[in-house]
Parts: structure tokens; sequence; C-alpha cells
């Protein structure tokens, strides 16, 4: 039996996808095991929809929806990505793909197909927090998703990063920081706080922030725009 690659849409959203009228695509699965992720149920669990039946939502909205994005979970780990965006694509969507960068050959290969019109990507940690923040050793592979972004134009793309204070400090958003403005990243740079909620447990089980981020330093230190959200 086929895998059902996903684990709900999200039928409408105006904040996800910049300018357009979306919805979400939530893919189930995920290369990374962040301490404080907030859907441990599409990482660890298994998909329950499939493409047909996400298909036929897709054929209901033309004209009411103009873009699908695909988040999770890790969508690029889903090896039916590609041709599944096509379809999207052919339908007359806009696509948008939010990812932590650890699928270099996935997006690139979106990129060469014209598959994929916006990329978000998670920049979990610099090289020495990224397997404490993340639980895996593949800096290197996320590094080269990045470059790959930097060097192409073909689509917007924003870089942001997911902070607990407990998992990373000042120095290690400048440090990002500056390796963005020598890659030569010409976004902002998008900095988002992680709200634990005692209600809902997170993947590592995360206690509530000790402190909040001297957002102050931050703004008079880095060397590239900073958006707080
Ligand atoms: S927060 Fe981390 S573990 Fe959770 S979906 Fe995103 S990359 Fe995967």
């Amino acid at each position: 039996m086929m895998r059902a690659p996903f684990h709900a849409i999200t039928p409408f959203t105006m904040l996800d996808f910049p300018g357009l009228c979306a919805c979400i695509v939530w893919v189930a699965g995920c290369n990374m095991r962040c301490g404080y992720c907030h859907n441990p149920q599409i990482v660890l669990g298994k998909g329950t929809i499939g493409e047909e039946e996400a298909i036929d939502f897709l054929r209901g909205r033309v004209g009411l929806l103009d873009g699908v994005v695909f988040s999770g979970g890790e969508a690029t780990t889903w090896p039916g990505l590609a041709g599944f965006a096509a379809r999207v694509k052919a339908m007359g969507y806009a696509v948008k793909l939010d990812t932590n960068g650890l699928r270099p050959d996935v997006v690139a290969q979106l990129l060469d197909r014209r598959l994929v019109d916006r990329i978000a990507l998670d920049h979990k940690a610099p090289p020495a927090r990224f397997r404490q923040v993340t639980a895996t050793g593949a800096y290197r592979q996320f590094s080269k998703t990045l470059d790959l972004l930097c060097a192409q134009e073909q689509v917007p793309f924003e870089v942001r990063t997911t902070v607990n204070t407990g998992l990373l400090d000042e120095d290690n958003i400048l440090e990002i920081a500056h390796d963005l403005a020598a890659r030569r990243y010409r976004g902002a740079y998008a900095v988002q706080r992680v709200v634990i909620d005692k209600d809902r447990p997170t993947l590592g089980h995360l206690a509530a922030e000790a402190r909040s981020l001297d957002v102050a330093r931050l703004m008079s230190e880095s060397p590239i725009e900073l958006v707080f959200r």
C-alpha cells in the first residue's frame, strides 16, 4: 500500500506565503529532532492523508487559493515531493517550501525543474551548536543548501532561526548573522522566539526559557538586517 505522506492540510493562511492566500500541506516525518519542536506528532507519526486526497482538495480550491506551502515535519524527506509539486504547479498554484536544509539535492532539483517559487530556510544553529539543537551532525549538508540558495536569484528565500535561550544565545545568533553576511545573503534574517506552552509538550520536553534574548544588543551588533517575531 502507498504511504500517505501528509499529516494534515491547513485549508487557508494569509501569513505563511507572503502576499498570497495559501494552504499548508504538512508532510509527515522529519530528519531532525529539535528539542523545541512543537509538532512531535508530525515528526514521529505517519501520514493519514494520501496524495489523491490532497489533489482533490486542491482541485476544489483552484481560483480561491493562490499558493501551497509545503511544511512539516520536513517536506524534503518525502521522495514524492518533486512529482507532487509538479502536479500542484500544473494546477496553477505557486509553491513555497519550508525546509531545514538537510537535503540540498532535493532543493536543487526543485529549483532546476522550476517547481518552487519561494523558500524559507531554517538556520537551526552555528556549527558548534548544530548537533545539540537538531540531534543531527549534518551541518555540512545544511551549509550546502545555504550556499546554493545564496548563489541563486531565481526565487526569493528567507533565513530564519528559532531561538530558545536554553539552546542558543546572542553570540550564536550574531555568529549566524556574520556567516550570512559573508555568504552575501541579501534578505532580512528572521529571529523567532520559541513559546513553550506547558499544555503542549515539545519533542525534547523543554522547560520555559529562563531569560529573554537581548534584542538591543543583537540589533546594534548584527551586520545584516534582523527581524524579530
Ligand atoms: S522543529 Fe525540528 S524536529 Fe520539528 S519539524 Fe522542524 S526540523 Fe523537524
